[in-house]
């Protein structure tokens, strides 16, 4: 499917981290230990060689500090005006799921007028949005709902030529997962918060946060997919969005480019 629609591949994707949490490990991987650990929270770049598409789109502060629950947390502010710039600048927006800290830099940006037209969700992340956002802030009005790119599909659609959206329901309805076929051949799966680390993939264990609501047996199933996935496909990485220790390890290795360009 990274193939069906014509044109040059995607060179890179780069990745910008725009603020942490601070959560002890075992909330990301059940049985792990309650040891601290840090959360990034991040956006990405794809970059053609005639503009960029972005996936998801940061949050600005109040959103930041809805998710710090009075606990002031790092919110990096110069990160954060760069993802909004990069949106600006992006051909086509799209997100990996529709909570505050992936959407909320589209939602409340105050130019939503000029993005909305160039972003594509999918039905069920705005019927969320719309019908059970979670936090008020996000809900967008009809209005603005109406400027948006709307799409369904099944399992999978191509959106470009090497990107291809897999649907990933469970984490929120809406979630689905980015996968990136770069010129070079090497593969890219942007899972968004399927799992919030690594170790959750490699140990085929699931979160363990009480407040995150999720089918078990959907987050079962694309869990073993990607643990499958990880093990037997060496030309692909699986990018989690919230996994620190791996943002810092693939940019060492030069699998995802360090800020936006
Ligand atoms: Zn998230």
């Amino acid at each position: 499917m990274a193939t069906l629609i014509p044109g040059p591949h995607p060179s890179r994707v780069n990745v910008i981290k725009f603020a942490e949490s601070r959560r002890t490990k075992n909330f990301a991987v059940k049985g792990l230990a309650a040891e601290p650990s840090v959360q990034a929270r991040t956006a990405y770049q794809i970059v053609f060689s005639d503009g960029t598409v972005m996936v998801d789109t940061g949050m600005d502060l109040a959103i930041h500090r809805f998710f710090g629950r009075g606990v002031e947390e790092p919110y990096f502010s110069e990160s954060a005006a760069r993802v909004a710039r990069a949106l600006a600048d992006a051909k086509a927006i799209i997100v990996t799921h529709e909570h505050g800290d992936h959407i909320g830099g589209l939602i409340r940006s105050a130019s939503f007028a000029e993005l909305a037209p160039k972003t594509v969700l999918t039905r069920a992340q705005l019927d969320t949005l719309m019908n059970a956002p979670q936090m008020p802030e996000l809900r967008p009005t009809r209005e603005m709902a109406a400027r948006l790119h709307v799409v369904d599909y099944v399992e999978a659609m191509a959106f470009a030529p090497g990107i291809v959206l897999i649907k990933a329901p469970g984490h929120t309805p809406g979630s689905q997962m980015v996968y990136v076929m770069l010129q070079s051949g090497k593969e890219l799966l942007l899972a968004g918060d399927v799992a919030w680390h690594m170790d959750g993939v490699r140990l085929n264990a699931g979160k363990d946060a009480p407040w995150i609501k999720q089918p078990p047996e959907l987050m079962a199933a694309e869990l073993g997919w990607l643990n499958g996935l990880d093990r037997a496909e060496k030309n692909l990485s699986i990018v989690i969005s919230h996994d620190e220790e791996q943002r810092r390890d693939y940019i060492a290795r030069g699998i995802l480019g360090d800020g936006f360009e």
